[in-house]
């Protein structure tokens, strides 16, 4: 008797739990440090009592994860940098299709998925930063004058395995088509000072200690550098320069960090929630004061150095066009012998 009892109280416990609604929650998989997005998601929860649970890794790791684990994945959202990368776990079937009026309305067309499958957070461009030393702003223009052959030995850039690189070339395609593309990624490799190695940091750094005049970098880490209180990161920032690119022409290269709503999410309700949050301009202005990233919506005002650098021309493209085009990048990179 006792056992049946007992047995008929498990069950009655189990269907109990079964009956009542699920902790509010929302999982994020996050291919950004965790430094870069936990204080937002900090002010979320206590703004809406809802629980926040972050994985960090990487964004290719991610996306075969979710791939893996189908319908029985924990989490809402995937977060991660570059527009290729969505369009890739969107061609995956990965994301859901959000309508939001918040979303559609604060983000510009172009910094979304045509479906809204995936939509932009905050904008960085990838800049040329140069010594004022050894090279004249006069002399320089856009991407496409990097192949000069006055450059030759000056340029640091990181690999071609690295997708920044791919979305610019990607961009390149775009405004060139591959064949010119081609012969300027040609005479750009030709240009470069040593093999490509390291981050965008290292680029910097490369040109602050005379290894080559000119770099390849998001804006981001030059901004980190110049604010970061570490004397030898300070110095090394400061001995270089940021120039736009191409200002006279289509802009600057940009590119997001951006977010999508899993397929099989089991929170959809909040994670729209939280992707609502991460566009109001206090989640916005702490992007640019925080992360010196620009914020999505244009009407929010950069402060510090993002507001000393001004207003620059940035090429508007369809930021999807960077996935559609990244196989031609890579293949185009490795012709070019792009390491
Ligand atoms: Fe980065």
């Amino acid at each position: 008797m006792n056992k049946i009892i007992k047995t008929a109280y498990i069950f009655i416990v189990f269907f109990i739990f079964q009956q009542l609604p699920s902790a509010a929650e929302v999982n994020i998989y996050s291919a950004r440090k965790e430094a870069l997005i936990k204080p937002l998601l900090v002010k979320f929860s206590e703004k809406t009592g809802i629980e926040v649970n972050l994985i960090t890794g990487k964004a290719d790791t991610f996306i075969k994860r979710l791939e893996i684990e189908g319908k029985n994945t924990p989490a809402d959202i995937l977060l991660t940098v570059d527009a290729a990368r969505l369009v890739r776990a969107k061609e995956k079937g990965l994301f859901q299709e959000i309508n939001s009026e918040v979303l559609n309305k604060t983000i510009p067309e172009r910094l979304r998925d045509i479906n809204n499958h995936w939509f932009g957070l905050s904008l960085r461009s990838r800049v040329i930063v140069f010594s004022p030393e050894r090279v004249e702003a006069e002399d320089l223009t856009d991407y496409m004058s990097l192949s000069d052959t006055k450059w030759r030995g000056r340029i640091c850039v990181r690999s071609s395995s690295n997708i920044y690189n791919q979305s610019l070339v990607a961009s390149m395609i775009v405004h060139y088509g591959i064949d010119e593309t081609e012969i300027w990624a040609k005479s750009l490799v030709k240009n470069f000072a040593r093999q490509p190695k390291g981050g965008d940091r290292d680029q910097i750094k490369a040109v602050a200690i005379g290894v080559c005049d000119i770099a390849l970098v998001n804006n981001y880490y030059l901004a980190g550098m110049l604010d970061s209180g570490q004397e030898d990161e300070v110095s090394s920032a400061m001995k270089t320069k940021l120039f736009w690119p191409g200002q006279d022409k289509y802009g600057a290269h940009i590119n997001i960090s951006g977010v999508g709503v899993t397929k099989h999410s089991k929170n959809k309700k909040r994670a729209i929630q939280l992707l609502e949050y991460l566009v109001t301009n206090e989640a916005q202005e702490w992007y640019s004061n925080v992360n010196y990233e620009y914020s999505v919506n244009p009407k929010i005002k950069n402060t510090g150095v993002l507001e000393r650098w001004g207003a620059f021309v940035s090429d508007n493209i369809n930021l999807s066009l960077l996935g559609k085009h990244n196989s031609d990048a890579v293949l185009l990179m490795d012709r070019a012998g792009w390491k």
